[in-house]
């Protein structure tokens, strides 16, 4: 073999042996054939060798990952908690100028760290997507109106439109489409100084069951030379390195972007002109969601189908967006570039039937603004009735009062979801909006709301012991007791009653899972001290933010997660979603603190909505309210056994009903629980739904006091 000696054959005959060419010929044929299984052989232990070499370099690597990621987390959770903690306090002005760069830089160091994470994981094969239902409107609109103060800061247009023929509930990762479109236009942002940043989403083709679609997001920045074009989707790479010293940044988004776009089954390009601005695509493939969730919690349309709308807006892409909206919500579109077009063709409609009963303007416009346009419309009499909408890229707390002065029916916050525009037009002709969000608690707001919880803290740093106990003792009025491992935790939980437990994973002795996985044992044995509750919830802290924690810690027996750094909204509204409906009672006299959760639970309605959808008329109030009171316990118990059942069709079609009801007694909590529910069974799971539940049920015990109370006529609504 290869002239090499690599086994000896000895031959051994029992007689005398007449050795000629044949056998010799034979012996070599025989000894080439074990050479060449000896070989084989050891080449598949030298691959074995190299592959077991590198499987545990890649374990290495990942765990040298979670690691590093838990290890740094850690510090950052101090660093941003705590000068939010500062920011929260009292401090003269430079102080709160240095507070605020620490929480600023400690924030991007985090997206630096959350970045290089990602993208070792991504090389490491670790980055699974996942494939949930979801509105591409919603998440799309969210996205973009996230970003909308940025552009506005900077005087920039931001805009998206997505195709009418693209299907609104798609199967994905909405969150990982969210990171690729955040970079995409965080960039435009970051390049562009002035003019305008628009996406656009059109489908490439479509089947039953799958869609492609092609997301673009155009710039008018400074554009990207040629012979950079191919290179910027490279790890750490940036155009050039004078614009990086103007605009900074890692040169890691768009590696990243465009391998998660990778695993979307898509590719990324770009298109671009120095000078005049850049155009980034990425293609990606959805699978249609079998449920079009969307047009079923929209009805009332026909009430303002046909009605003729007058766009203004100085902007010509916005202005096409809008037109586009409005005709494909069928609405007759009208546009006018500035204002004194637009009065222009008002004071021409002004005929019963070409009026226009419809302005959306924008408000920032030059020469003429949106407000000036108003206060002319206001003053003509003949317009006096036409209700404007207006949309703005700037809140400012002095729009409000000229809003409330001019009597304008909406104010709404660019760039605009189609949702957000339908549900104000619908609201200001008087019909009842059945998605909006106004009326609903903020999840910090509902934390004061909460009664104060007796909580255990089992971590080991005490910066987070510092930090939690500063969030959830001083500020939320809960009250806290450290544990620093899991061995405490247990033998606090054995001695006093607590209503709930927040766990770090990581704990020296023993770690957050066995911790949750030995009280889930005495719990069952009966051993814990006295519980106000049968099962008492855990939230585990973790730094860790590899695939898989969550489900760990869930597998463990845990209810609920937050990750390192704490973001003080995250972690309220964790406690929150838990122990929604309890209300915080008054110290000491029992009968106040009846009151008090009373008029605490009576921020749950609308009033002033619910009213509307009687139009005004409370004894309507009243007998809609009394058939609800008297259907509700009938349909709680059907939609417990349904669930008990896993009976997917009738969970969907009791939590809709109850939905349904909500909308129109206007309660968005808990009409905001029944809907999760009704979503939730639509794609046949059941892993939330006794949770969905148990909320709904503290819920509605809330809501239907109050409610009694006003069938009986102790109440009015306010
Ligand atoms: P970062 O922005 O953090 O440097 P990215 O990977 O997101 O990293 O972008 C890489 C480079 O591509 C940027 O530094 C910039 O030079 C160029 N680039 C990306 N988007 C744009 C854009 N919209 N206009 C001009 N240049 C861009």
């Amino acid at each position: 073999m290869e002239d090499q000696v690599v086994a000896v054959l000895e031959f051994f005959a029992y007689e005398e042996l007449q050795i000629d060419d044949q056998l010799v010929r034979i012996f070599q044929t025989v000894g080439e054939q074990i050479g060449r299984v000896l070989k084989r052989r050891r080449n598949q232990e030298e691959l074995r060798l190299a592959k077991d070499a590198a499987d545990s370099a890649n374990r290495a690597k990942s765990d040298f990952l979670a690691n590093m990621s838990h290890e740094i987390r850690t510090p950052m959770n101090a660093v941003i908690g705590m000068s939010e903690l500062l920011l929260d306090g009292r401090l003269e002005s430079t102080q709160r100028e240095y507070a605020r760069m620490i929480h600023e830089s400690g924030d991007s160091l985090l997206s630096i760290i959350n970045d290089i994470l990602d993208f070792s994981k991504i090389e490491a094969g670790k980055f699974d997507l996942e494939a949930i239902p979801f509105s591409l409107q919603d998440s799309l609109g969210d996205t973009m109106k996230s970003l909308g103060s940025r552009a506005h800061r900077k005087h920039l247009e931001l805009a998206f439109q997505i195709d009418s023929e693209i299907p609104d509930g798609l199967i994905g990762d909405p969150g990982r489409l969210r990171q690729v479109l955040l970079n995409l236009v965080g960039n435009a942002i970051k390049f562009t100084e002035s003019g305008e940043v628009v996406v656009n989403v059109r489908t490439v083709s479509q089947t039953d069951e799958d869609t492609v679609l092609q997301f673009s997001v155009r710039d008018t920045g400074v554009g990207i030379p040629d012979d950079r074009l191919d290179h910027v989707f490279d790890a750490f790479e940036q155009a050039d390195s004078s614009t990086t010293r103007r605009f900074g940044g890692t040169g890691l988004g768009l590696a990243i972007s465009s391998r998660i776009v990778n695993l979307m089954h898509g590719r990324v390009w770009v298109e671009s002109d120095v000078g005049r601005g850049s155009t980034f695509f990425f293609t990606t493939r959805f699978e249609l969601a079998k449920e079009q969730l969307v047009a079923a919690v929209r009805p009332h349309l026909d009430r303002i189908a046909g009605m003729r709308v007058l766009i203004v807006d100085d902007n010509s892409t916005n202005r096409r967006i809008l037109h586009d909206v409005i005709r494909v919500r069928g609405m007759e579109p009208i546009v006018a570039g500035s204002a004194p077009e637009a009065l222009k063709i008002l004071k021409k409609a002004t005929s019963a039937d070409t009026k226009i009963p419809l302005v959306l303007s924008d408000v920032n416009m030059p020469d003429v603004d949106g407000f000036t346009l108003a206060e002319q419309i206001r003053q003509d009499a003949k317009l006096s009735d036409v209700v404007i909408i207006m949309l703005t890229s700037g809140d400012r707390s002095s729009d409000r009062q000229r809003c409330s002065d001019l009597g304008i029916a909406a104010h709404l916050m660019k760039p605009v979801k189609q949702s957000e525009l339908v549900d104000a037009i619908v609201l200001a002709f008087g019909i009842t909006a059945p998605d909006s969000d106004e009326g609903e608690v903020s999840a910090i707001e509902s934390q004061s709301a909460l009664r104060s919880l007796q909580i255990l803290l089992a971590d080991d740093a005490l910066a987070n012991q510092v930090l939690a106990i500063g969030l959830l003792q001083k500020k939320w009025n809960h009250t806290v007791t450290v544990a620093n491992n899991g061995n405490e935790a247990i033998a606090r939980l054995t001695a006093q009653p607590f209503d709930l437990v927040l766990m770090d994973v990581q704990m020296p002795e023993m770690d957050g899972l066995e911790a949750t996985a030995a009280i889930r044992q005495l719990e069952a044995e009966g051993r814990l001290s006295n519980q106000p509750r049968s099962r008492i919830p855990i939230v585990a802290m973790t730094a860790h933010a590899m695939k898989g924690d969550r489900e760990r810690c869930l597998e463990a027996g845990m209810d609920g997660y937050v990750t390192k750094p704490i973001r003080s909204k995250e972690l309220s509204a964790a406690i929150q979603q838990l122990f929604e409906g309890e209300s915080r009672p008054k110290s000491g006299d029992s009968s106040t603190a009846t009151d008090k959760s009373a008029t605490d639970g009576q921020a749950l309605i609308n009033w002033p909505r619910a009213m509307q959808s009687v139009e005004n008329d409370t004894e309507l109030l009243r007998a809609v309210v009394r058939a609800y009171l008297e259907e509700c316990p009938r349909q709680v118990s059907e939609l417990r056994c349904a669930i008990t059942s896993e009976d997917a069709g009738t969970v969907r079609r009791l939590a809709h009903t109850i939905g349904g009801t909500m909308a129109t007694i206007a309660v968005p909590t808990v009409e905001a629980t029944a809907r999760k529910l009704e979503s939730d069974s639509a794609t046949g799971k059941f892993d939330n739904a006794t949770r969905y539940l148990e909320t709904l049920e503290r819920q509605l015990t809330t809501l239907n006091g109050i409610l009694t109370r006003f069938v009986d006529g102790d109440l009015d609504p306010a």
